[in-house]
């Protein structure tokens, strides 16, 4: 079923005892609203899991990595296995996120070898996508996520992609303060859910949830949440702010 999900990336920010106090800020607020039908996710960087983790056992807050290595354990200096994830407590991970993709060179098939090692660890993927600005300018933005979305996401068997979650972040709209329109958003959540009904079927398009990032905040987060295909957002900058955070939480109607 399609869950209602807000997940916050932290991305490489704050220092431990800041990590700290945003992670109990993040619980205090989970505390003081009401948040039943939404799936909370918090993914701070690596060295802040474990902390993150253990909050989480007394919250109403689920622990996601940002990434994860597209190796099984071994001689793989400086990478983070699906295995360790999961021995953490950690039960999401954010994969191909743009900056990956751009400054790490990610790409798709890696991608897809990073879904299957999370899923055989009972660990739920949130699958990035999304285009650039020249992509967009230049029509091209169907195709692009076409082709992220095929070459990433579609080996999976149709009972492993109901595990999944999408979120749609056009990349010309993360962290610049430019968001997409709700309509921008909804064609592209609606072309999302299109693709996987004419790869799987309809059932399965019906399971997965599509979250929007890009700039999204406690002012524009009712609007975008309320279009048909949106399910939620992944949520940068403002994820830092533990009020902010969970005021968007709130904006489902
Ligand atoms: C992101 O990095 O996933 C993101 C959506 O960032 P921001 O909200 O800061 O645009």
């Amino acid at each position: 079923m399609r869950r209602r999900i807000v997940a916050g990336n932290w991305k490489m920010n704050k220092q431990f005892a800041e990590a700290d106090d945003l992670i109990n800020g993040i619980s205090e607020q989970l505390r003081e609203f009401d948040t039943t039908d939404v799936d909370v996710i918090v993914c701070p960087p690596y060295p802040f899991l474990e902390l993150v983790s253990d909050v989480a056992e007394d919250a109403e807050f689920f622990v996601g990595a940002q990434n994860v290595a597209h190796f099984d354990d071994g001689a793989y200096t400086g990478e983070v296995s699906a295995s360790m994830l999961k021995s953490l407590g950690v039960d999401y991970c954010i994969v191909g996120h743009s900056e990956r993709r751009k400054y790490f060179c990610e790409t798709n098939e890696q991608i897809a070898e990073k879904i299957n090692r999370l899923l055989q660890q009972d660990i739920t993927p949130i699958i990035c996508v999304g285009e650039s600005l020249e992509e967009r300018e230049a029509g091209k933005h169907f195709d692009v996520i076409k082709q992220q979305v095929t070459e990433g996401i579609f080996h999976l068997k149709a009972d492993d992609m109901q595990r999944c979650i999408i979120a749609y972040e056009p990349v010309w709209a993360i962290g610049t303060g430019k968001t997409a329109t709700k309509e921008q958003a909804q064609e592209i959540h609606a072309f999302i859910r299109n693709l996987i009904t004419e790869h799987y079927n309809d059932d399965v398009a019906q399971e997965v949830s599509i979250l929007y990032g890009g700039s999204c905040n406690p002012k524009n987060a009712k609007d975008l949440f309320a279009m048909q295909d949106v399910d939620g957002g992944l949520i940068g900058g403002a994820s830092l702010k533990a009020k902010d955070f969970i005021e968007i939480a709130c904006s489902f109607e």
